[in-house]
């Protein structure tokens, strides 16, 4: 059962900093919902302050900017999986949010909620390690903005300081030319491992490659030391190069055992997964 709570709607990402500065430990973030209320029913939280950052303007919308794309943190998993737009240009991230959860976590559950909470077993963050994206973090010193990459520490950890929260997504499309593709594993509705791939291809060649996996070890990752040695090789030499990455994938993944899978069959078939996505994204992929 739910433990009485106040219930705080600020106006703006400062005033949601202020709120959070003044109450410390005993205020939480509320957005959608999806895992606060969980930890909240079985006991594991008991704020005395929720935070509702629904309401705040600066944290909704999916607007073009600069060449690119900036997703409010509000937004929802069935936002973004409907957008025209994220559907045209950037379908690596919407085929990744029509698989999250189901329905009802879609409709619920937001970008910004999800990223933050850094769950490990996700969705989102493998594909937008793919697409370079960056964060924007407000508070009442301001904003700061910085790569996905370095705002994901670890398992439930990131880079959010005191005071602050996460306002918007950023990522720009891919150039012309490369095919992207999405591999998902699941087992209770959640991913077991997930692996994003986008590539450019000249023939038979990989001409350029992104690569990341996620829900393998603490946090999603970004491959560049395997995209390395697979640039510039067939499609069949990337493959066995892949294959002969386990050591490689091993040390940079930490993969670990849990309820959805051993660490060593978590290995496997993230090899399986990259080399299919791969085979994929070389063929064209999802997109343009
Ligand atoms: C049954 C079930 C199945 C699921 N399956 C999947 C799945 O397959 N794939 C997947 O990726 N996810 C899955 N999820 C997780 C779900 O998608 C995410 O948890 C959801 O996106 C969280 O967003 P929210 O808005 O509900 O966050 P909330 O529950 O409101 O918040 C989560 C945490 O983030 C903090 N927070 C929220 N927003 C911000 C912000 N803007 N700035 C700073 N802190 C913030 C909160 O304080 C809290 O600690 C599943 C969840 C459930 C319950």
């Amino acid at each position: 059962m739910l433990k009485p709570f106040r219930l705080l709607r600020p106006g703006t990402v400062a005033e949601a900093g202020e709120e959070l500065e003044r109450h410390d430990d005993a205020a939480a973030i509320y957005a959608g919902g999806a895992e606060l209320l969980l930890l909240m029913r079985q006991g594991l939280l008991q704020p005395e302050y929720l935070i509702d950052i629904k309401h705040i303007p600066e944290l909704h919308g999916i607007r073009r900017e600069n060449g690119g794309i900036s997703i409010g943190a509000a937004v929802t998993h069935w936002d973004l999986e409907r957008d025209g737009e994220i559907r045209k240009h950037y379908p690596l991230l919407a085929e990744a949010e029509s698989h999250v959860g189901n329905i009802r976590v879609r409709n619920q559950g937001t970008l910004g909620g999800n990223l933050c909470f850094a769950d490990p077993h996700a969705d989102p963050a493998t594909p937008l390690l793919v697409l370079d994206a960056e964060v924007e973090l407000g508070s009442t010193r301001g904003s700061r903005v910085m790569p996905l990459d370095d705002f994901l520490l670890g398992m439930y950890e990131t880079a959010l300081e005191p005071g602050e929260i996460l306002a918007r997504v950023r990522v720009e499309p891919l150039p012309p030319g490369w095919g992207v593709a999405y591999q998902r594993i699941e087992r209770f509705f959640r991913p077991t491992l997930n692996a994003a791939v986008a590539a450019r291809s000249g023939g038979n060649v990989v001409n350029e490659v992104r690569m990341a996996v996620g829900c393998v070890g603490p946090r999603a990752v970004r491959l560049p030391d395997l995209e390395g040695r697979i640039r510039g090789l067939t499609v069949e030499d990337a493959v066995e190069a892949i294959r002969g990455a386990r050591e490689l994938l091993e040390e940079v993944l930490m993969p670990v055992d849990d309820l959805l899978g051993s660490a060593a069959y978590k290995l496997d078939i993230t090899v399986v997964a990259l080399e299919r996505a791969l085979r994929t994204s070389m063929m064209g992929g999802m997109g343009d």
